[in-house]
């Protein structure tokens, strides 16, 4: 999942993951500075779903790849 500037629309390439552990970032194009505090709910949701991706790679590991 990645996410726009909503300033200047140029794609930041940040993940969930990135926003997560720094939730304080500057747009590399327009210098804009954001403020992704991220909810505890969708903390938790993150959380949820990685590890279900996780369960699903182990399930699958040698047959499929996952990059
Ligand atoms: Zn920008």
């Amino acid at each position: 999942m990645a996410f726009p500037c909503p300033t200047c629309k140029n794609p930041l390439g940040l993940t969930l993951e990135f926003i997560i552990k720094n939730p304080l970032c500057v747009c590399p194009h327009c210098k804009t500075s954001f403020n992704f505090t991220v909810n505890e709910d969708i903390i938790k949701i993150y959380k949820q779903t990685m590890s279900e991706i996780e369960k699903i790679k182990r399930q699958y590991k040698g047959t499929v790849k996952f990059s």
